[in-house]
């Protein structure tokens, strides 16, 4: 899962009883499948995830994890 994290500043009561949510390229975040551990995604990352449109039920690998998984993949 990919979620936007915010602080009151950032968000605002619409009239029509929505929430308008200030986004920024840091806001993106995700919490590691492997070691359950929060992270902020890279920009990079997040506009890639928009072009392939991914976002949803998608979970993205902490920097840690993702080095082990290449590791594992080098060693087999
Ligand atoms: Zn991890």
């Amino acid at each position: 899962m990919i979620y936007v994290k915010a602080t009151s500043d950032d968000v605002l009561l619409r009239k029509d009883g929505e929430y308008e949510i200030c986004v920024y390229g840091d806001s993106f975040c995700s919490v590691c499948p492997k070691c359950g551990r929060e992270h902020q995604l890279d920009e990079s990352i997040v506009a890639q995830l928009l072009e392939e449109s991914t976002l949803g039920g998608t979970s993205i690998y902490c920097a840690a994890c993702t080095k082990t998984e290449q590791d594992n993949e080098v060693i087999v």
